[in-house]
């Protein structure tokens, strides 16, 4: 009889698991061969060969991670940049125009504005809050809309349900990063998104030891986007499978936690007179925190904070905070803080970065699984 799996967690450990098992091991095996042998595959696509993202440790990771959102399908990718530029180059084509949300993870405002320019695409940026100023920007070939379930560092929600909307009515493809929720607090081929995109090295893999991605969604498009990374190459290697797997098993009982965690040290935060403003979509006094009530199941790991006392007093904050490490990327075990204006967001222009919101003393927090009082009492003492 078929194993019984409902649950999210129980997707997490059984969902896409061999059946049988192989040689009975509880633990799918590493797959550490480039190659294997010929089986009558029809299309170049379907030969067995790392890069072709079919390896038996792929297909266990995209049975999984479609299950995990309620999807009809899904592809494991070499990071999540890979995953985002795979599927724009398949979504747009030969010169489609896009629309993005006008705060994005600094790496894909970069690819966009810099590369994807570069190559003669065309993007306009959108005030995802806004739906009624979106209809005047779509023009005949525009192909796609994307946005982030929850903003890389400003913690906004997007209206979400719009955006699937506005898609649906104007023939465009609905891509969504949902690095920051995870599956665990939103699913977004629920609402309707055509396709939902991960940066797999934060919370689903949640150990900070590979860099992977993940995109999740229909079927046919899926298949496009697998055809063109196939092609571009941007494949994950059989061992970092391995170890995605592996750090997924437990994302329910991490991402839970932290979720906790956040929601009790944005609110210690909040009230405390060295700090100006927190960003994070549990608190009441975030601008989205209602629309993010109806649609997660939790707000998350990630918040992002501005001190009184401006640059200055971040960057003493981050020297004297003693649990946190220093250091960009969000959705490990361990909580690490950074001044995005440093890191993930050095590549925008002051300019954009302030027209963005992104004040240069902005810090973000992204909570690990460490004691919450012992983070409290560290962030009180450094503030
Ligand atoms: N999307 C978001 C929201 C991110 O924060 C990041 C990285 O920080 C990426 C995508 C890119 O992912 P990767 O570093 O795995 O390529």
């Amino acid at each position: 009889m078929a194993r019984l799996i409902k649950g999210i967690e129980s997707k997490l450990i059984h969902g896409g698991e061999p059946e049988p098992l192989i040689e009975g091991a509880v633990t799918t095996p590493i797959f550490q061969s480039s190659t294997f042998e010929s089986a009558g595959a029809k299309s170049y696509h379907d030969l067995r060969y790392i890069r072709l993202n079919n390896t038996p440790n792929h297909v266990v990771l995209h049975r999984k991670l479609a299950a995990l959102e309620n999807a009809e399908a899904a592809l494991v990718t070499g990071s999540g940049m890979a995953a985002i530029s795979a599927t724009l180059l398949t979504v747009l084509g030969a010169r489609g125009h896009l629309l993005a949300q006008n705060c994005l993870y600094g790496g894909t405002y970069d690819l966009l504005t810099n590369d994807f320019r570069e190559l003669g695409y065309e993007v306009d940026f959108i005030n995802a809050d806004e739906p009624v100023s979106w209809r005047e920007m779509v023009r005949q070939d525009t192909r796609a809309i994307y946005v982030e379930t929850i903003s890389n560092p400003l913690l906004q929600v997007p209206d979400l349900e719009a955006a699937v909307d506005f898609a649906r009515r104007n023939g465009l493809v609905s891509i969504i990063d949902n690095t920051f929720a995870s599956p665990i607090n939103f699913r977004p081929a629920e609402l309707g998104f055509d396709l939902s995109i991960h940066s797999a090295t934060k919370y689903l893999n949640g150990h900070t030891d590979i860099v992977a991605g993940a995109v999740i969604g229909r079927a046919e498009l899926i298949e496009r986007i697998t055809r063109k990374l196939n092609h571009l190459g941007g494949s994950l290697d059989p061992h970092a499978c391995f170890l995605l797997s592996r750090g997924m098993k437990t994302l329910a009982v991490r991402l839970r936690y932290q979720n906790e965690s956040a929601l009790k040290i944005a609110r210690f935060l909040e009230q405390h007179p060295a700090v100006a403003k927190v960003n994070y979509p549990g608190l009441e006094g975030h601008i989205n925190h209602l629309r993010a009530c109806d649609l997660f199941d939790g707000f998350g790991g990630v918040l992002s904070l501005e001190l009184a006392g401006g640059v200055e007093a971040a960057e003493n904050f981050i020297a004297h905070a003693t649990i946190p490490i220093s250091a960009p990327s969000l959705g490990g075990i361990e909580t690490l803080m950074t001044r995005p204006a440093t890191t993930s967001h050095a590549g925008m222009s002051a300019a954009d970065r302030a027209a963005a919101g992104i004040g240069d003393g902005l810090i973000r927090l992204s909570i690990g699984l460490e004691t919450t009082d012992d983070l409290i009492e560290d962030f009180e003492r450094a503030l």
